[in-house]
């Protein structure tokens, strides 16, 4: 785990990637555990919302990327709404989650990085969700070929799923993926930038309590 020097301190290389990700701080943080009580997958995570937080203030990347929580968080902001520090936790998972994807680290619930890629093939193609076509991606992708057989089978009985798709601004909704694609590139060049003058815009993002936090000045997340 590298670290950067700034100033007189020495901080954490993954916790200001994580935090320029996810456009907030997580110093300000004092565990009172509020996030968790409210998370409404908890008992699903191997480490709840405030261990994710400490584990990145630590510098705690190998086990952070490789935590199921990370995948598994909903992206419900229920945990956001409930700190009274104003850490913005949803979008740290999503950065922890980004990060994870960037760096290529297996996930531990394949299923979701699998469901992400087979959900923006689809809209690629389709410009709106084509059930039929994305449960048949995503088999063929996790391999599990004949879970939720039976639940297809009735619903196409009471006609909830379409047999044949129908595309709707496909251009319009490729332009919208090559617009975000650019952003992010344009985002990783900037924090490569910072990173490499120690600036760090992480380190801005250090505390951020509620009002006037870095959080909310951001405007940008990755979800
Ligand atoms: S992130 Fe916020 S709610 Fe969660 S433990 Fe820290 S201060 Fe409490
Ligand atoms: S955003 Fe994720 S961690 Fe937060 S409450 Fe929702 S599921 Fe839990």
């Amino acid at each position: 785990m590298g670290h950067l020097i700034s100033g007189r301190r020495s901080v954490p290389a993954f916790r200001t990637e994580v935090e320029a990700r996810a456009g907030c701080g997580v110093l300000a943080c004092f565990q009172c555990g509020k996030c968790g009580a409210g998370c409404p997958l908890q008992e699903h995570l191997d480490y709840s919302p405030s261990q994710i937080i400490h584990l990145i203030r630590l510098g705690q990347e190998e086990t952070v990327l490789a935590s199921k929580a990370i995948w598994l968080c909903a992206s419900c902001e229920t945990c956001t709404t409930r700190c009274p520090q104003g850490v913005d936790i949803a979008r740290v998972m999503d950065a922890a989650r980004s990060l994870a994807f960037d760096r290529r680290v297996p996930s531990a619930v394949p299923s979701v990085p699998s469901f992400y890629k087979a959900t923006r093939a689809n809209l690629m193609k389709f410009g709106r969700m084509f059930e039929v076509w994305l449960l048949a991606s995503l088999k063929l992708r996790t391999g599990d070929i004949t879970k939720d057989m039976d639940l297809g089978r009735k619903m196409m009985a009471k006609r909830k799923l379409n047999l044949f798709p129908t595309w709707n601004r496909v251009w319009e909704t490729r332009a919208i993926f090559k617009r975000v694609a650019r952003i992010e590139k344009e985002r990783a060049a900037e924090r490569a930038a910072d990173t490499q003058s120690g600036s760090g815009s992480a380190g801005g993002a250090a505390a951020s309590p509620r009002e006037g936090g870095p959080g909310n000045a951001s405007g940008g997340g990755n979800s």
